[in-house]
């Protein structure tokens, strides 16, 4: 069988849990787990975040495949429903919604006689980001209208930062929220990764983690390891061919890369269509028998290259981690002009996924 996989570290992900709870030790938590855990698989991933307070998804039908799983936490869609009949099955099922724009909130107050049970809700501002939420001068007005809703079971107050991760920080946004928000005592939800890692102030009573629980880093430049985080997926395969080529020779499509001297290389069962970016130039990190080098040439469908010029003892069937423990998946994104989120998330369909720890 080809051996292109990824292997899921549930030890990884609990560990990175367990730094959130350290980090914000006060607030609960709504592990995010949209996009099918970021890759790493919904359901294969939530055992190692059973101790999460909750889970933050985006289709309703990721929270009825929590619930079906048995999963009695928290369940909140991130976007809310996008029809009359989502909101029905979510009340049903006791999964919390977001409430982040007018027909929203008419669709709720609309059905709010009829829902099997009340439901709770996020109300989101739109503090700055100018994505999702309510402006600040419109929100106490929305929050009025959900205190008179009879639907409603529970409300808490939510805003989204744009730029935790970056110089901007978050101090305009806060305090846009906070005036906006001055006399409400609901619950809050403002931290995702970035924040929780960098502003304690945004802590308040529940965060939301998303990248920082599957190991990678959420501040471009500032690698995962230094802030302890623990590498979840380990994207692998092996080499099935290996050449030598002489100086002037080219490799692979395009002739991306000429050699200059006599160069051994190693073609990898890995391609773009199992989710390696096929931007990531010459010169990317890779590892091979666990030692660190680089691809070279042009990334195809289904094979890479990497240079073992200097790994003498590397050849057909040495284990090659496209990113991992070795290799940061942040690296990889990096030198393919992206974020370690986009690489996870792409991890292809026909990768095999295996789960330890
Ligand atoms: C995706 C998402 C998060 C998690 O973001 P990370 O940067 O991965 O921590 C938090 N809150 C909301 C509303 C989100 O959509």
């Amino acid at each position: 069988m080809r051996a292109t996989k990824a292997t899921i570290d549930l030890g990884a992900l609990r560990h990175n849990l367990q730094l959130v709870r350290r980090h914000a030790p006060a607030s609960k938590i709504l592990a995010v787990v949209k996009a099918d855990a970021y890759g790493h698989g919904l359901l294969r991933a939530a055992p190692g975040l059973e101790d999460a307070d909750g889970f933050g998804v985006l289709r309703l039908g990721e929270a009825l495949a929590l619930r079906e799983a048995g999963y009695s936490q928290q369940l909140l869609l991130l976007e809310g429903v996008f029809s009359a009949d989502e909101l029905d099955a979510a009340a049903m099922h006791d999964v919390s919604i977001v409430v982040h724009h007018d027909a929203q909130l008419a669709m709720l107050e609309a059905r709010a006689a009829t829902l099997a049970k009340p439901i709770s809700v996020f109300l989101k501002m739109n503090s700055g980001m100018n994505r999702l939420g309510f402006k600040p001068q419109a929100y106490k007005a929305a929050l009025q209208r959900l205190e008179a809703c009879l639907g409603v079971a529970a409300i808490q107050l939510m805003t989204h930062f744009a730029t935790a991760d970056d110089e901007h920080g978050i101090a305009s946004q806060l305090g846009v929220f906070d005036d906006a928000t001055a006399g409400a005592s609901y619950p809050v939800s403002l931290a995702n990764s970035a924040a929780i890692l960098r502003f304690p102030e945004a802590h308040r009573d529940w965060v939301r983690p998303g990248i920082i629980l599957y190991g990678a880093t959420p501040v471009t430049g500032v690698t995962a390891a230094s802030f302890g985080l623990q590498p979840v997926m380990h994207f692998t395969s092996e080499v099935i061919a290996v050449q030598t080529l002489e100086a002037g020779e080219i490799l692979g499509y395009g002739a991306r890369f000429t050699a200059t001297q006599t160069t051994r290389v190693a073609i990898v069962a890995c391609g773009y269509a199992d989710g390696y970016p096929r931007h990531a130039p010459n010169g990317t990190p890779i590892a091979v028998d666990g030692q660190l080098t680089q691809t070279l040439g042009r990334v195809s469908m289904d094979m890479l290259v990497a240079d073992i010029t200097y790994l003498p003892n590397a050849g057909v069937g040495s284990v090659v981690e496209l990113w991992g423990g070795v290799v940061p998946v942040d690296a990889v994104a990096e030198a393919a002009g992206t974020v370690g989120y986009e690489l996870l998330c792409a991890v292809a369909p026909r990768v095999v996924f295996k789960v330890t720890g």
